[in-house]
């Protein structure tokens, strides 16, 4: 990747820590952290990535151990086996996660969406936390 571009992407990486820092500052209870995999655990549908995201995943994944880095493989092999055969669950686990432990393996180096994904209450096609909705509206209504 080319290092504007990395640089660029590093940039966003921080905004988007400090907004998340103040959200949590200001709120205390919100769930949103490192060690909730509840999102996770139920992709509507496999992430779509800018080339510069994937590419630093491809790096954060190469930088792995041989074990998780097979496991890793082994479960997007299932998952384009089951786009290409128009067999998908309702919800994807994604690949990069722990499964036993609930972390993200490559959490450094995950996608913005994965960022930011539980610090809006709406979005459009419904795509946001519903824990978090509950919470902000039984706390702000
Ligand atoms: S990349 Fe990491 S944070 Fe994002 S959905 Fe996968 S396991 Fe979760």
């Amino acid at each position: 990747m080319s290092e504007d571009s990395y640089q660029q992407l590093l940039v966003l990486d921080e905004r988007i820590e400090l907004r998340v820092k103040a959200i949590r500052n200001e709120n205390d209870w919100w769930l949103c952290k490192r060690g909730c995999d509840h999102c996770c655990r139920h992709l509507a549908s496999p992430p779509e990535l800018s080339r510069l995201e994937w590419m630093r995943i491809d790096e954060a994944v190469a930088a792995l151990n041989i074990s998780a880095r097979s496991e890793i493989k082994k479960k997007i092999n299932l998952l384009l086996m089951q786009i290409a055969s128009n067999n998908m669950p309702k919800y994807i686990v994604c690949p990069y996660l722990d499964e036993d432990s609930g972390s993200c393996l490559i959490y450094d180096a995950r996608p913005i969406i994965c960022r930011i994904y539980g610090y809006f209450v709406a979005r459009d096609g419904d795509f946001y936390c519903k824990f978090i909705e509950t919470e902000v509206l039984s706390r702000f209504g």
